[in-house]
């Protein structure tokens, strides 16, 4: 068998873009409504409740429900849980600090995205600029990487963004276990995409290249543990973690954000960098 002719492009042709901005809008969707609902008192239940509604209503499926053994459509990291935390029945509380990460599938082309959600606490100052610096500085992370495929050579550009603006903000971890990837008709796929500099420079940015770029940041290590139910992953000192996430087309007149509803021309405009929808 002559695997080299058989294996496929990891780049996406101008139709096959087109066809994922659909997923995309179904993410942009569950992110705004889950974003709209969350507050203390509510449960990750409800929100993923919520985000599954919101993905229906537009045609879609959620595709977390298509990972063997995975029954919800979001995953709901609060605190010290990481990644790939499921949604249950503990009342959000003041101080919180939540990643709520979706997906969605239509017509066989995912999406993946995630915000993270700090909950201010009023009696507790501290703590609210602990949660809100968190997930301000994992957010602009992630539109570091994202602008720099705009004129990125190579892949692991990104990687060396988001870590350069981590770590001069910051002394954060940067997780490696847990990192972006390619998306298509699978929800990943290759390549991967770190968030760490890299000596391998990955394939090349070029027209067809989608992404999910999502850094995930903890205020201490970088050490994790997964927990008895197989999917949750704490941190191991138990610091507070967030991450920030999206899908991420690069076509012939530039770049454009599938799961956010601007295509993400708000976060990019202060790097310089203005979205371009998808031909
Ligand atoms: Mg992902």
């Amino acid at each position: 068998m002559a695997r080299g002719l058989l294996r496929k492009s990891i780049y996406k042709s101008p139709a096959q873009l087109r066809l994922m901005q659909a997923p995309g809008d179904a993410a942009t969707a569950a992110l705004a409504a889950m974003a709209s609902a969350v507050r203390p008192g509510v449960t990750t239940l409800e929100l993923d409740a919520i985000a599954e509604e919101a993905i229906r209503s537009v045609g879609g499926a959620p595709n977390f429900m298509l990972e063997p053994g995975y029954r919800h459509t979001i995953c709901a990291n609060v605190n010290e849980k990481v990644v790939h935390a499921i949604p249950d029945d503990r009342p959000l509380e003041p101080g919180d600090i939540v990643s709520l990460d979706v997906g969605a599938v239509i017509k066989g082309w995912h999406s993946d995205a995630a915000i993270t959600v700090a909950l201010p606490d009023a009696s507790r100052p501290d703590r609210t600029e602990r949660i809100e610096r968190l997930s301000h500085v994992t957010e602009q992370a992630m539109w570091r990487g994202i602008a720099r495929l705009a004129t990125a050579s190579h892949l692991n550009e990104v990687g060396s963004a988001v870590a350069d603006y981590v770590r001069a903000e910051s002394d954060y971890g940067i997780l490696e276990d847990y990192i972006g990837h390619g998306i298509g008709r699978r929800m990943h796929e290759d390549p991967p995409v770190f968030n760490v500099p890299v000596s391998r420079r990955g394939p090349e940015v070029k027209p067809g290249l989608v992404v999910a770029i999502e850094p995930i940041i903890s205020a201490g290590g970088i050490d994790t543990v997964v927990e008895g139910d197989d999917w949750t992953v704490t941190m191991a000192d138990g610091s507070l973690s967030a991450q920030w996430e999206h899908s991420v087309a690069v076509h012939a007149d530039g770049i454009w954000v599938l799961t956010a509803a601007d295509g993400g021309a708000a976060g990019l405009a202060p790097l310089g960098v203005t979205p371009v929808p998808i031909p």
